[in-house]
């Protein structure tokens, strides 16, 4: 079969990539029922054949270093691609079913996707219990499903790279050592755990209520990122304009922005995880957030415009690749975790929700307890994640690992039965770390160059400005090195996970 250039491929990516973001983002969003991914990939199968896949490897083994980052992420779209056309009827068909599922609650009958959401909203601490069981036990029938279709993903990876061991292949990709960074996450989770237990105490109860249990289930998790009983301050309607002027303060005028398209509606079907889809950077970048009420729409917002403005932000110059093209999301989640951190600002809940200084160090401190939470919560579950890939033909039999590694971490209970769901591809959970430790980082140094009150200054947005010209390009350990970090130097994040209000 004939291949094509290695510029001829990044063409012809180009209009598949756009093509299928824009299928991804209408069922995201609930516009469409039923995804048609499949049709769209097999449209361009001419592309990704093994033939082409090995041109491009080829061609990145004998290319000069200036070449070769663009032409291993060409080859990297490539196996993507081969994966997708192999496995988007299975993928699909697992989605459309998850999209059909329905369940039952107090005799109304809703979506499984609807239920998920409306655990975070339920006031009532059984009620949460009991829809949290329910959709549990719905989305563990698809089981049996996700793990066939992550042993076929698994085993067609081997073969294209040759490396069947899914952790070297990772870390290979990623340029980094995933059992290193595993061990520097969980040393400084440890060395949190003394300042975290009080804060978990103090937040749950106050959150959670008495007559909570010891050690809730994970279905209070999400009722807590909304910060649901201060849900009054953290208004739905005031969601967008707060954000606005967050971002303004940094420069960054969102809603005149024409590259970021924004989808703020609230659909039925409309996935309650906020995303950003970069169909074609810089010129049409999707924002997506559901409102839901609660401080998390704040953050999600925050976070998403992160992704938003790298995306939207890079330099039209650029060759395609590095405006859309990455080895692993660590970079641009270092961007929306720092514009996320904002909300962990006292100074911030001050200035827009009309609250004196002490109610405003104590919100910045539920918000630190929330980032402690989902700091310890990650780094638990890349050590799952590592044991389980160690041993991934007997994935069946890490379920327990999985609801103990998280327990132990945060004190919530996990379902077993939810080890495959609450997985992404590709250690992302490694991904979101990284981001983490740099976006401590950088907090750091903006302290240092910018001031205290770096979350409202037009040097951060400028600083940040130029890093989004850069696109995809920079690795989140190059820009570990230029503000003068190691890249798995955790104190500036233990200093402020471990901080005393
Ligand atoms: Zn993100």
């Amino acid at each position: 079969m004939g291949t094509v250039t290695a510029d001829r491929f990044e063409e012809r990516l180009r209009s598949y990539l756009a093509e299928s973001s824009e299928e991804a983002r209408a069922v995201r969003v609930g516009e469409k029922e039923t995804s048609d991914h499949a049709a769209i990939v097999a449209r361009y199968a001419d592309l990704f054949t093994r033939d082409q896949h090995s041109a491009l490897a080829e061609v990145a083994d004998a290319a000069p270093e200036a070449e070769h980052e663009r032409l291993v992420r060409l080859r990297e779209a490539a196996a993507g691609g081969i994966l997708s056309l192999e496995l988007a009827e299975a993928y699909d068909a697992l989605q459309n079913k998850v999209l059909a599922a329905r369940l039952e609650f107090k005799g109304e009958e809703m979506p499984l996707r609807t239920a998920q959401a409306q655990v975070a909203l339920l006031d009532d601490y059984e009620d949460r219990e009991e829809l949290g069981r329910i959709s549990g036990d719905l989305s563990a029938t698809f089981n049996d499903e996700r793990l066939d279709l992550m042993r076929r993903g698994e085993e067609l990876e081997a073969e294209l790279t040759g490396e069947p061991d899914p952790i070297r292949r990772s870390a290979d990709l990623k340029g980094i050592d995933l059992h290193e960074l595993s061990t520097a996450l969980d040393r400084t989770a440890e060395r949190q755990a003394p300042a975290w237990d009080p804060l978990r105490e103090r937040w749950a109860d106050r959150l959670l209520g008495d007559g909570r249990d010891d050690e809730p289930t994970s279905a209070h998790v999400a009722y807590l990122r909304r910060m649901s009983p201060l849900a009054d301050t953290y208004t739905k309607d005031r969601a967008v304009p707060v954000c606005l002027e967050t971002l303004a303060r940094l420069g960054f005028d969102l809603a005149n922005e024409s590259r970021i398209r924004l989808d703020l509606d609230d659909r039925p079907q409309k996935s309650p995880r906020a995303c950003v889809i970069a169909a074609d950077p810089p010129e049409v970048v999707h924002l997506i957030t559901r409102a839901q009420g609660g401080l998390h729409d704040y953050q999600a917002l925050l976070h998403e415009a992160g992704h938003a403005l790298h995306y939207a932000g890079c330099d039209p110059a650029l060759p395609y690749t590095f405006r859309r093209l990455s080895r692993d999301h660590a970079l641009t989640e270092l961007y929306s975790f720092l514009v996320e951190s904002i909300s962990r600002e006292p100074g911030w809940h001050a200035a827009h929700f009309d609250l004196d200084d002490d109610e405003a160090a104590e919100r910045a401190e539920g918000t630190r307890f929330l980032e402690a939470l989902l700091f310890r919560r990650y780094a638990a579950k890349l050590s799952y994640e590592l044991e389980l890939f160690a041993d991934f033909e007997h994935a069946t039999r890490f379920s327990e690992v999985y609801a103990e590694t998280l327990r132990a971490a945060v004190g919530f209970r996990y379902r077993p039965d939810n080890y495959l769901a609450d997985l992404d591809d590709g250690f992302y959970s490694a991904d979101y770390l990284r981001a983490w430790i740099r976006s401590a980082q950088l907090r750091r140094h903006l302290r240092a160059t910018v001031g205290e009150d770096w979350w409202e200054r037009r040097e951060t947005g400028e600083l940040l400005q130029g890093l989004f010209r850069e696109g995809t390009r920079p690795s989140s350990e190059e820009v570990a090195q230029r503000i003068g970090f190691d890249p798995l130097d955790t104190e500036p994040l233990l200093d402020e996970l471990a901080a005393v209000a």
